[in-house]
């Protein structure tokens, strides 16, 4: 793309663009031999950061995963090798420990490993493993932050996790428990002023919702289901904590989907095109 064409429709001169990006390539190098822990935000590919972009064209082997989206990968140029461990909570394609050696082998081939996550890498995205099994492998790792799925799609949409008078807190819970591990705190997730978003949720959305009235918090409280948030297919369901399940069965709503549990939800405003759930 020439982004200084006189035809394009961008407004602005993207040159200092360049530069920021020149620049960043001499002070930051992408070396042979070295993993990155990209995260690639959301889905909106405009939600990528300078740094990720940079990055995902200088590797020349990429590891991505179910959750980044179609447009991000198609900033990847075509001569750098693509390899897609994706996974889904029935199916995997690529167990974690063989994710993690393959990260250490591709790099200690020599190759610049650029490894793509959905939203964060450090949010409920095992990158902390990564990260881990490759300094004990003496393979350096840089991370690049993303913005996670809670952040963006509930800004995205105009709900703010946090409020003045509302919501002093935000916790992002897994909706899920891994087998063998703890279940959540439900009396600490049910205290006042606070915002819950629960990520890999759906499956277990009737439990979960169960759990939360049964610890105290109001039927009542508004709860919002963004499935594909970002994306151009994303919907938007909002009712009331006791429907979720109904809300989520109704309109067959899959994964990837967040719950945002408050009263923060009060302040999402319909546009026309998304659906809202009528059950209250
Ligand atoms: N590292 C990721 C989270 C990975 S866990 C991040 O920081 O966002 C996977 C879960 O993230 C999904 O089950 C879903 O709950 C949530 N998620 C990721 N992308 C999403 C999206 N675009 N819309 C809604 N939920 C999303």
């Amino acid at each position: 793309m020439n982004i200084l064409n006189e035809a394009s429709p961008l407004p602005h001169d993207m040159r200092p663009l360049a530069r920021i990006m020149a620049t960043a390539n001499q002070q930051q190098p992408v070396a042979p031999g070295e993993v990155w822990l990209v995260g690639a935000g959301p889905g909106d590919v405009e939600l990528l950061t300078l740094k990720a972009l940079r990055i995902i064209q200088l590797a020349d082997v990429v590891v991505f995963d179910r959750l980044v989206s179609e447009d991000v990968m198609a900033l990847v140029p075509p001569h750098t090798l693509q390899i897609d461990v994706g996974k889904s909570t029935r199916r995997h394609t690529m167990a974690q420990d063989e994710i993690n050696q393959l990260l250490v082998s591709l790099a200690q081939s020599g190759h610049k490993v650029a490894r793509i996550k959905g939203g964060d890498p450090f949010v409920f995205g095992r990158g902390g493993e990564e990260l881990l099994h490759c300094q004990q492998h003496n393979v350096a790792c840089h991370i690049v932050p993303g913005i996670t799925a809670a952040m963006g799609c509930a800004a995205a949409n105009g709900i703010p996790l946090t409020h003045r008078h509302v919501a002093h807190s935000v916790r992002f819970v897994a909706g899920h428990s891994a087998q063998g591990e703890p279940e959540p705190d439900w009396s600490a997730l049910t205290a006042t002023r606070q915002t819950l978003v629960f990520y890999m949720g759906i499956a277990n959305c009737g439990r979960i919702s169960k759990r939360l009235i049964t610890h105290g918090l109001d039927p009542a409280t508004k709860v919002a289901v963004i499935s594909r948030g970002t994306q151009p297919d994303q919907r938007v369901i909002v009712g009331q904590l006791s429907q979720l399940k109904q809300m989520v069965v109704m309109h067959q709503i899959e994964a990837p989907a967040l719950l945002i549990v408050g009263d923060v939800v009060n302040l999402y405003q319909q546009p026309n095109n998304y659906d809202i759930a009528n059950l209250a």
